[in-house]
């Protein structure tokens, strides 16, 4: 534990922080793993998009969760060290593509994000002023948030664009 670099939080405990840390770091695992296995089980139009999005996502997630894990320590903390304890923590719901539908797999995946950026900007809100650095990391992962359901509408979108030409053609 670095005693200087937690000295300089201001009107916020360690403790509290180093809580709330620990719960996306457990929403960040369950949306790597619904990232991962979306990406081996989706079925559908325009597949191979939405599988190279989806992989890229799970990676973003795996880095988020680095991130968080790092500051965790940082701060004096200890990472989530069971995977039975993330359904305990998260803040999000894991959704399993039990239904491998393209547009049903990416439904769930924007829901997550749309979960995600209610954590992160929670996070950033709590820290500001008070403990910079944790601010800092939830604004950049709240970037990227932002940017997944971004990607995730707009390929959302197009996939109902194409199916609407189709059954135009159709009729
Ligand atoms: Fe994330
Ligand atoms: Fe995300
Ligand atoms: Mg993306």
């Amino acid at each position: 534990m670095a005693r200087k670099g937690i000295s300089i939080l201001k009107g916020i405990e360690a403790k509290e922080v180093i809580d709330l840390l620990n719960r996306a770091y457990a929403d960040e695992w369950l949306a790597y793993y619904q990232y991962f296995i979306e990406a081996k089980v989706v079925k559908g139009i325009m597949k191979d998009g939405v599988v190279a999005e989806l992989n890229q996502h799970a990676a973003d997630e795996l880095r988020h969760a680095t991130m968080v894990a790092e500051r965790i320590m940082q701060l004096g903390g200890e990472p989530l060290l069971h995977p039975k304890d993330w359904f305990k923590y998260a803040n999000c719901a894991y959704e399993a593509p039990e239904n491998p539908d393209v547009l049903k797999v990416l439904e769930q995946a924007i829901k997550g994000e749309q979960c995600a950026i209610d954590v992160y900007s929670k996070l950033a809100e709590i820290t500001k002023d008070k403990d910079i650095v944790t601010y800092d990391i939830a604004s950049r992962i709240l970037a990227d948030e932002v940017e997944h359901e971004e990607d995730l509408q707009a390929l959302y979108e197009d996939i109902e664009e194409f199916i609407d030409q189709f059954k135009l053609k159709d009729a």
